[in-house]
This record gives structure tokens, C-alpha cells and sequence, in this order.
């Protein structure tokens, strides 16, 4: 069977249910992983899907439950790199509607160039291949990208905080940038910043026997008191050489979501597609050049 040629640069295409994973071939040989995610309104017979793109070969913050971490640094992409992605994404047929920075990489740790790749998007010409309006950052809380971005009160774009953990000691035991950032100044910069309404989504990686406790919860909604912030639960993916951390059960993640809906949180667990592919959140990894 003759197979369809795909865009230059685009290699190694998975999918598994709606989810599509792609690699992106950059000029000097490195590669990152881009993800295209069906929302809900396809079952109404229209394709909508958010792309999820990368902003590093490789990140520098470590967090523990992460593959990208496992391949240390290699360098920052720039903002023209982090554009290709939609528009592969595009010429492999998807019309995603929103961008997430949520791939490889922490968005804010590239700051200059994450940004010109948000204008970029955002001047596009309607109707163009990289034309796009809606976009969600997603930063481990590294406070001098967040003061950044805060003092360009971008209303287009949304705030996603990965938390993760409920008290500091947690949090640096599994993300590194806590140690240098702790909770109470991330709380800080949050209230400093032009958040619309109060709202930011807070994503929580669910660890068993280490972050999903019934006390953890009430800890995290103690935390996130001062703010309309939505919690997106997502049971742990697993990654290669990260053996020992394990999802909670089913009856576990349900006993955190409720505890936190009890304490007045809004919360949701995030459907776990794509794993197979390794497309899952945190599951992202190419090899190093
Ligand atoms: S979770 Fe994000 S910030 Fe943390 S190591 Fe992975 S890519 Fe970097």
C-alpha cells in the first residue's frame, strides 16, 4: 500500500484513538514531539482539537514524574520552531483551535522566544496555516518567566500552573524549581498577576502514597483559596525509569476529586489517552542530538 508523504521535517506518526503524535525534525537534527487532542465537540460531527507543542529539546526543571526531564537540556527552540509545529500539525490534515504549551520543555524558561512565537500566532492572517487565537501556557511556577509574562497582561492567553503537591516539601521532592521557587512566592506571583477574574487551571500529577492523600487534598484547596483556579487531575503516566511511582487506583483518584469538590474546588480528572504512544502528559521524549 503506497504510503501518504508527509510534511518536510515530520517523522514517526502515532495514533491511538483521536490522539495523534507527531515528531518535528529540526534543522540542526534535533527533534521535538508535537500532540494533536480531539475535544469533546467531535462527537457533535465537528473536529475540534487543541495542539499541544514543545518549546525545548530537552527541559532543565527535572521534575520527576517527567520523560522530557529524563533527556536533560539541549537547547531553547526558536519562536520560527515552535510555529512549525502548528503548521505541521495543519499540513497533516488537523485544524487544531487552540494551542497548549504543555510539550516539552517549560515555555517560560524560553521566554523571548515563546512570546515572539505567541505574536507570531496571534498576527498571523486569518485563514493562514499558523493563524491561531486561543492558547494556554502551562509553567512548573518559574517565577522570572511568570513576572514576565505577568507584565504583559496578555489576555489571550490562559494560565495553566503545574502543582502537583500540596505543601513544600512535596513539591521540591518532586519538582526541583520548587526549591528555588517555593510555594509561597508562587502563591505571590499568582496574586500579583493579571489574572481575568481569578482563574488559572492548576494541573496536579496524582502520585500514589506520595500527593494523593484525602489531607493533601484539603492542603491544595487550602493553598488555591485566594483563587477561581479549577484543579485538572491526572493520574500519573508512567515513564521509563521512573518505575518505582505508580497512579493511584480508580476509587483513589475519586476519593481526591471529592475531597477537593467537598472543600469547594472544582476538579476533574483528565482522560489518560494516548499512553500507548507514550502521547500521555509527561510522556514526551525524543532521542538527543
Ligand atoms: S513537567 Fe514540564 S517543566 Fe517539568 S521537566 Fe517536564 S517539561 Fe520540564
Amino acid at each position: 500500500m503506497a504510503r501518504t508523504a508527509l510534511p518536510p521535517g515530520v517523522g514517526r506518526v502515532r495514533r491511538e484513538g483521536g490522539i495523534v503524535k507527531f515528531a518535528l525534525r529540526l534543522s540542526d537534527g534535533a527533534e521535538v514531539e508535537s500532540v494533536v487532542v480531539p475535544m469533546r465537540q467531535r462527537a457533535l460531527g465537528r473536529e475540534r482539537a487543541s495542539l499541544c507543542v514543545s518549546t525545548q529539546v530537552g527541559c532543565r526543571m527535572g521534575c520527576v514524574f517527567c520523560a522530557t526531564a529524563r533527556m536533560g537540556f539541549a537547547r531553547d527552540l526558536e519562536p520560527e520552531e515552535i510555529v512549525a509545529q502548528v503548521e505541521a500539525a495543519r499540513l497533516l490534515g488537523h485544524r487544531p483551535t487552540n494551542v497548549t504549551f504543555m510539550g516539552m520543555g517549560e515555555p517560560l524558561d524560553n521566554f523571548e522566544n515563546w512570546a515572539a512565537s505567541v505574536r507570531l500566532l496571534i498576527n498571523a492572517p486569518a485563514g493562514s496555516a499558523v493563524a491561531m487565537n486561543r492558547m494556554t501556557v502551562s509553567t512548573c511556577g518559574f517565577l522570572p518567566g511568570l513576572n514576565s509574562l505577568a507584565a504583559l497582561s496578555w489576555k489571550r492567553v490562559t494560565l495553566a500552573v503545574s502543582l502537583n503537591a500540596p505543601n513544600d516539601a512535596i513539591r521540591s521532592s518532586l519538582m526541583p524549581v520548587n526549591r528555588k521557587h517555593p510555594m509561597a512566592a508562587l502563591r505571590q506571583a499568582l496574586l500579583e498577576y493579571p489574572l481575568r477574574r481569578g482563574v488559572f487551571m492548576a494541573e496536579y500529577v496524582l502520585l500514589r502514597g506520595i500527593n494523593d492523600r484525602p489531607e493533601h487534598a484539603d492542603e491544595l484547596a487550602a493553598f488555591l483559596a485566594p483563587f477561581r483556579a479549577a484543579v485538572n487531575l491526572i493520574p500519573y503516566n508512567g515513564i521509563r525509569g521512573a518505575e518505582d511511582l505508580e497512579p493511584p487506583t480508580r476509587a483513589e483518584t475519586e476519593r481526591f476529586q471529592e475531597t477537593l469538590r467537598a472543600a469547594g474546588r472544582k476538579a476533574a480528572v483528565r482522560e489518560t489517552k494516548g499512553r500507548r504512544i507514550a502521547a500521555a502528559c509527561g510522556q514526551l521524549a525524543t532521542r538527543m542530538v
